[in-house]
């Protein structure tokens, strides 16, 4: 649908991206992106989830910057400015439920051509990664990765629906959600009672994770 026979459209194959030609003539791309396209993402979503293929919009921006290169001279080096925003379904840990997770990544790469480079450059420098360019630069990958490496540590609800009833009824938020995704099925439940401490042992587990946000 969206062919430009004559003059190359701002970006041909967000899968095979000129990435220094894209830095060094300054480019700008935007698209959509849907969770369906993404197998390593899509693997993080319930299958009970409302919705498994959400889409996220992304932005890429490429920039040079003179610094000093290997020979002594300066010349340009390139950057990639990438956006993502959008939302996922995952399952909350809490309460085993699907959730909606947004997501907002705004990332800067220095563009290397070699692997070695990229362990030239120090690592704890700004907020700045590095990439390996190419001439056929998978972009939608990179989009991926940043999405995988967004993933929150402990997905869960900010308030799950059942911690929220169980306030009510004044019992622990966490162990009573826990309590209730097991009333589902009378066999677990009864393991349960047969291991009185492993509520506790994931009681101590959950803790560290719990209070991380
Ligand atoms: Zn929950």
């Amino acid at each position: 649908m969206t062919q430009h026979p004559g003059k190359p459209a701002g970006l041909s194959d967000p899968h095979e991206l000129d990435l220094f030609e894209f830095a060094r003539s300054g480019r700008q791309a935007a698209g959509v992106v849907r969770v369906s396209q993404l197998p390593r993402m899509l693997n993080e979503v319930p299958a009970e989830a409302p919705d498994r293929d959400t889409a996220f919009t992304w932005q890429a921006e490429g920039t040079t910057q003179p610094e000093l290169q290997d020979d002594g001279t300066e010349g340009p080096q390139p950057y990639l400015r990438l956006a993502i925003h959008g939302a996922a379904w995952l399952e909350c840990q809490r309460c085993l439920t699907p959730y909606s997770q947004a997501f907002n990544v705004d990332a800067t790469y220095r563009i290397v051509s070699t692997e070695a480079e990229t362990e030239e450059f120090p690592l704890d420098e700004d907020e700045v990664e590095v990439i390996v360019g190419s001439r056929q630069f998978d972009l939608i990958d990179l989009i991926e990765e940043e999405l995988l490496l967004s993933l929150p540590l402990v997905p869960k609800h900010e308030v799950c629906p059942e911690v929220h009833e169980s306030l009510v009824s004044g019992a622990d938020g966490d162990e009573a959600a826990q309590d209730e995704a097991g009333d589902a099925s009378g066999p677990e439940q009864s393991n349960e009672r047969r291991h009185p401490f492993a509520a506790l042992e994931r009681l101590k587990r959950d803790e560290p994770g719990g209070k991380k946000r």
